[in-house]
């Protein structure tokens, strides 16, 4: 069976990431979605297991060293890592298997999956950014404005990206990722394995 593929999805805060998933994850039988550990303080509603492991530093650090997390960074004073057992059985059972997380573990995931898929999804302009953020009502505008100018810092980088892909509406930015991971499941480098076979098997007809 192929393998399934690695795709990690970053994008400015506010430019819906998480409906998106959720809609992939829906739409397709065959994307799964890892569950990262951090050693951050669950938010209101979140749950273990659920948003993510939640860990203490000794129990995170002890991850890192029996290394049991095929990447990890420091975001904002917490530590967040991708637990290594879940990833591997997923994508050798041939799924495609999400990363939601930030630039830095993106970077170190392209150097270790030459294949992975990295993808940017942004919000059509600043304006729009602007108004979801106001729209969605669970911010004041101070944290709002904060989080429009880390908007900046969280675009440095964003050239690493394979596809930075726009999400005006949900139902386009969906497909649009979908038909990125198809075009990706079927470059030629992956399908090598069905050539041979045939090949091998034409000498017996
Ligand atoms: P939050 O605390 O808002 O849930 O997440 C903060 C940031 O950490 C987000 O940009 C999120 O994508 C990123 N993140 C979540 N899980 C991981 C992970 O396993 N590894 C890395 N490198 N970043 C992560």
């Amino acid at each position: 069976m192929n393998s399934g593929k690695l795709i990690v999805i970053s994008g400015f805060s506010g430019a819906g990431k998480g409906t998106v998933i959720k809609r992939l994850l829906s739409e397709y039988p065959n994307y799964v979605l890892s569950i990262s550990a951090t050693t951050r303080k669950p938010r209101a509603g979140e749950e273990h297991g659920r948003e993510y492991f939640f860990k203490t530093v000794d129990e995170f650090k002890s991850m890192i060293d029996n290394n049991e997390l095929v990447e990890y960074a420091q975001y904002v004073g917490n530590y967040y890592g991708t637990p290594k057992e879940y990833v591997d059985k997923q994508l050798s059972e041939g799924k495609n298997v999400i990363l939601e997380i930030e630039i830095q573990g993106a970077l170190n995931i392209k150097k270790q999956f030459k294949d992975a898929v990295l993808v940017f999804i942004t919000p059509p302009s600043a304006t729009e950014l602007k108004n979801r953020l106001v729209n969605r009502g669970t911010e004041d505008l101070d944290t709002i404005m904060a989080r429009l100018r880390r908007a900046e810092e969280e675009a440095a980088g964003v050239e690493n990206y394979d596809y930075i892909i726009i999400n005006d509406t949900i139902d386009k930015c969906v497909f649009d990722i979908n038909s990125v991971i198809i075009a990706e499941s079927n470059k030629s480098n992956n399908k090598l394995d069905i050539i041979e076979d045939i090949k091998e098997n034409l000498k017996d007809i």
